[in-house]
């Protein structure tokens, strides 16, 4: 992201051979479905100076299947910088894995379950804080129109970013639209949190996968609804001081592209301009 001043961050302070003992203060539901759960785990790591948009490495306890540590598994941090007054204390949104494999064998994944699973006054190690690019600018650079595309438990950042834009950064004006995707009404993340913001500047659009449809038929992705707020979205597309961050699976940064093309094509211009020029002021961390 090109003359964007982003704050200097401290990486790497904890390690795995010094990792930060975290002790758990809550662990809630924010989704609890026959097949899908997702938790809300706050842990008490105030002794790292993190930022919001950084992320923190978990190591599960045990040894893997050759006896070996397991590796560490990074999460995004979904509330304020430890340094921010008032903040609350270092929230993590983990999808509980389980899923069956070729074998018919269920499978479930290390370090979600391990943390799922955490009660309160558990102790967790942690290394960390992790990433220099997905950040907000600096306070004086922070003025400026964004778009955070996510999909699933890929919220996680932009929960954090919300609550600077809106409860921390004084006078936040600029417009900011948030695109979220999951399969179902019950399973968004924060909605209520999202909705309390009730800012004019503030433009909230969910994409229900398997509860919405387009008009082929087809699943309803963020990159669809995108296209439709064609006439909304335009201006902050051609402006060259908006921001763009994307979270969560790989197969949104298709998604983005088509997006851009078909905002441009209904508007008239050259799609291949003007994703260069949006590709240019975009953050991702899709896995
Ligand atoms: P998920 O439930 O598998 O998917 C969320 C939504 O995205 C669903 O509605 C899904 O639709 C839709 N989707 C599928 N393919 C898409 C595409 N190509 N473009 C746009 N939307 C698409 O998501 P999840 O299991 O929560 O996973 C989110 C991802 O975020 C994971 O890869 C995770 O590693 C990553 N992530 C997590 C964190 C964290 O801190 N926990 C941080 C950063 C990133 P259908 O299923 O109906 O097709």
């Amino acid at each position: 992201m090109e003359g964007v001043v982003l704050p200097e961050v401290e990486v790497n302070t904890y390690r795995k051979a010094n990792p930060l003992l975290a002790r758990v203060i809550l662990n809630k539901p924010l989704v609890k479905k026959e097949d899908t759960e997702v938790c809300h785990i706050v842990l008490d790591a105030d002794a790292m100076n993190y930022r919001e948009g950084q992320s923190v490495g978990v190591i599960p306890p045990g040894v893997n299947e050759k006896g070996n540590p397991h590796a560490v598994r990074l999460y995004s941090i979904a509330s304020l910088g430890s340094r921010t007054p008032g903040a609350e204390k270092l929230s993590l949104t983990v999808k509980r894995v389980v899923y069956q494999n070729d074998k018919g064998e269920v499978v479930r994944g290390v370090c979600s379950n391990y943390l799922c699973d955490l009660k309160e006054g558990d102790v967790v190690s942690l290394t960390g804080p992790a990433g220099r690019k997905f950040l907000l600018p600096v306070d004086e650079d922070i003025h400026r129109p964004y778009v955070f595309m996510a999909t699933g438990t890929g919220i996680a950042p932009f929960r954090a970013f919300l609550q600077r834009l809106f409860r921390v950064v004084k006078d936040f004006r600029e417009p900011v639209f948030l695109f979220m995707g999951v399969r179902y009404e019950d399973e968004l993340l924060y909605d209520s949190e999202f909705r309390s913001y009730q800012k004019e500047n503030f433009h909230y659009y969910t994409a229900l996968s398997r509860q919405q449809k387009n008009p082929d038929g087809s699943r309803k992705y963020i990159h669809h609804v995108m296209a439709e707020k064609a006439d909304e979205l335009f201006p902050l597309l051609q402006n060259p001081r908006t921001l763009f961050y994307m979270c969560g699976l790989k197969g949104m940064e298709s998604g983005f592209d088509y997006a851009i093309k078909a905002i441009a094509a209904q508007k008239g211009v050259d799609g291949e301009e003007l994703l260069k020029s949006c590709q240019s002021r975009l953050e991702s961390e899709t896995y």
